[in-house]
């Protein structure tokens, strides 16, 4: 706080030092948006707190870190600029040399990243992480440094037993990094099934208004690589800006009601696809004809999320056509906002055995079961079906 009286000061002075130090109220129900990009010292050289420079030190960053690092039952957490930022952040604090096992089933930008860590002498295998097998094997042809898992994976919902392929992962002294974007902390806190780190999209469910892109990174207990994870943050200043930290607070105000209320919708409007003649499969991991099903059931607490994708017995031409003519759905790429989102996954990523050509991925918004479904379902019903 400036000391001196500012009566005897020369105008310009005046309006450069007026505000330097002014407080919020300290009983503001909602804490206030810190933009310091420096803290002072005292007379004696000393700061009053740990804060010394906004490249690594922001009081809204910090509060929301701690929020979240509470909801996932983490040891802490750091955010960033992006879902994908968090996740190279992990990547590029590997010793050199690392090898990585990652889901086979993932968020496609992702794979993509992980796919070109060869430049930086790693090595990285994709499994289906959904069959113990698998995993096993490829552990047993090269011992993990990373295991990467994705569950639901996009877009196809794929599950992964955490607390399975963890145990291994553990017992060949891998560290283990769960993406889990699309199951919220609501429904699954992979820390308490053995995860060392959860790595959030908070762009999705955890903002859930569209309107800020962040990543999180939150470790179950402090590491080295955690370490070096958070002095890379801290040297980088590769954190989230002090705005978007405030309106992720904001958002994660109503996270619980919001998923909960995404996944009952979500859960109604995939029995009822499952019954439609336009519609050849549905992927949800609440349908007890989902392969991952028992699984999520047993993973996944209070609900199976709020994203499901269907598969059109008319190809790839009746998936386009359907996406075309609905109304309420917005034709969008993203996930977890409170608007219902439709997308034709294959134009965005391009189709493939894990992304086939004929399948639509939902957004579920909080939005009347009843209009979203009357929505699609006329949409459904223009398509002309194969004979
Ligand atoms: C969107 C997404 C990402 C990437 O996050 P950004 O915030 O877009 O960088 C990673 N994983 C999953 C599962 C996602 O849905």
């Amino acid at each position: 706080m400036f000391q001196k009286p500012l009566g005897d000061l020369g105008f310009r002075t005046l309006t450069v030092q007026s505000l330097a130090g002014a407080e919020a109220p300290r009983n503001g129900l909602v804490g206030s948006i810190h933009l310091s990009t420096t803290y002072t010292r005292d007379e004696h050289y000393a700061y009053a707190t740990d804060y010394v420079y906004g490249r690594s030190d922001n009081l809204t960053l910090r509060q929301t870190e701690a929020f979240l690092a509470a909801l996932e039952n983490a040891h802490a957490a750091l955010l960033y600029g992006s879902g994908m930022a968090a996740a190279v952040a992990v990547i590029a604090a590997l010793d050199p040399g690392a090898h990585v096992v990652a889901s086979d089933a993932m968020y496609y930008g992702l794979k993509h990243r992980l796919a070109e860590i060869g430049r930086f002498g790693h090595t990285v295998s994709f499994v289906d992480t959904t069959d113990l097998y698998a995993v096993e094997t490829a552990f047993a042809a090269r011992r993990p440094d990373l295991v990467w898992l994705e569950t639901p994976s996009n877009p196809l919902w794929r599950i992964t037993d955490v607390a399975a392929v963890a145990a291994r992962a553990h017992a060949h002294g891998a560290v283990v990094c769960v993406d889990s974007t699309v199951a919220t902390p609501v429904f699954t806190r992979p820390i308490d099934l053995g995860a060392d780190i959860v790595m959030h999209s908070a762009t999705k469910y955890l903002n859930g208004h569209s309107d800020v892109g962040a990543g999180l990174l939150a470790a179950a207990r402090p590491s080295e690589l955690w370490n070096r994870i958070g002095a890379a943050r801290a040297e980088l200043g590769a954190g989230l800006g002090a705005f978007d930290a405030w309106l992720l607070a904001r958002g994660l105000r109503t996270l619980d009601l919001r998923v909960r209320a995404q996944a009952e919708t979500a859960a109604v409007l995939a029995r009822r696809l499952s019954t439609h003649p336009a519609v050849a499969r549905v992927l949800y991991p609440g349908l007890p004809d989902h392969p991952g099903h028992e699984i999520a059931a047993r993973q996944m607490t209070g609900g199976f999320g709020g994203m499901l994708s269907i598969r059109l017995r008319g190809g790839r031409g009746a998936a386009l056509a359907t996406a075309a003519s609905v109304s309420l759905w917005r034709r969008a790429t993203s996930l977890g906002g409170v608007e219902s989102l439709i997308e034709h996954r294959a134009s965005m990523e391009g189709a493939g055995p894990l992304c086939p050509d004929d399948l639509l991925r939902l957004s579920v918004g909080i939005e009347d079961v009843e209009d979203l479904w009357t929505d699609l379902d006329h949409a459904l019903g223009a398509i002309d079906l194969p004979r």
